[in-house]
């Protein structure tokens, strides 16, 4: 299957990547599959240093690949990040698609809908995103006075969109972030490379574990869980809803930032969502935007809560 004659760090990331995807040959549609690895391996190696978008990009250019729009953060968000399309990546059962979805409004929509679902340019954007969070790590720790080993600047995947491509799993993205992220592992010496969530589901469940020891840990929306992460509508019954989940022996959380606003908590500070203890907890959000959102997503939480007979 074309792992044979392969020589360097190379050799080694792409044994790793199939032996945890045996049948990937059939799945990544190439004719010589390996060749977009070895683009996306010499791209990493090549950017692994830059902090700016445009270097990502025309460094991008010889590879023949136009990046699709990522960001670089702020001091709040202090997190790179990708978008991906809604139209062809979210599942239609998203109860918030076409329907509130806040990806669909304002800034992250116009970039959403510049965003491609190719899996070649947004493995190239995923690195780009992945390694300007790593590397802008120092400038913002220092712009915001931290000290220590507990901020982590790390790419928000998926700031719209989701892992489908034709209404299946697009497999083939996700060997690809598979592989940048035990590339970037081994050259940053980081074990977190990105964090997101998921609308996909059980589509989606049997790659989370694959994805998390690659660095990119994701949380599946809605999914009242230790993986999972739900919004309700206010924190004033997070006491009971963590209280009713105790006893169905999940763990829960509020999300810190929006708990204590006082704190200055950022998910880089934070990083309950992409923690690597195993101590794994659902977390939960707290409804906020507009009206419209605020009532959808009351509607959207308390079907989920009901399941464990919260709010009845
Ligand atoms: S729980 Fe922490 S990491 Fe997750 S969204 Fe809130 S601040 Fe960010």
């Amino acid at each position: 299957m074309g792992c044979n004659n392969l020589e360097g760090h190379f050799d080694h990331h792409f044994y790793e990547i199939c032996d945890m995807f045996p049948s990937m040959h059939s799945m990544v549609p190439d004719t010589c599959f390996e060749t977009n690895f070895r683009l996306i391996y010499k791209y990493i190696k090549r950017v692994k240093n830059f902090k700016d978008v445009d270097t990502f990009r025309r460094h991008a250019k010889p590879f023949g690949v136009k990046l699709d729009p990522f960001g670089i953060g702020n001091g709040k968000t202090a997190t790179g990040s990708t978008y991906r399309p809604i139209e062809e990546t979210c599942p239609t059962t998203c109860e918030f698609r076409d329907n509130g979805c806040l990806a669909q409004l304002y800034r992250v929509n116009a970039v959403q809908k510049r965003s491609s679902s190719n899996a070649l340019r947004q493995a190239f954007t995923a690195s780009a995103a992945a390694l300007v969070s790593i590397n802008l790590e120092k400038k913002y720790k220092d712009t915001l006075g931290i000290k220590g080993r507990k901020y982590k600047n790390r790419a928000r995947m998926h700031v719209s969109g989701d892992f489908l491509k034709h209404g299946s799993i697009d497999i083939e993205y996700i060997i690809y972030l598979c592989f940048i992220g035990i590339v970037i592992q081994s050259i940053k010496d980081v074990e977190v490379v990105g964090f997101g969530y998921s609308h996909c589901g059980d589509d989606i469940k049997p790659y989370l574990h694959p994805l998390k020891m690659c660095g990119f840990h994701f949380r599946l929306s809605g999914d009242v869980s230790s993986v999972g992460a739900v919004t309700i509508p206010s924190f004033e019954y997070l006491p009971m809803i963590k209280a009713s989940l105790k006893e169905e022996g999940i763990k829960a959380i509020g999300c810190p930032e929006q708990l204590y606003p006082e704190k200055d908590i950022t998910c880089a500070t934070c990083h309950l969502c992409y923690k690597t203890d195993n101590v794994d907890r659902l977390i939960i959000f707290q409804a906020h935007g507009n009206h419209l959102n605020y009532s959808m997503i009351q509607e959207s939480s308390i079907i989920h809560l009901n399941k464990f007979g919260l709010f009845n």
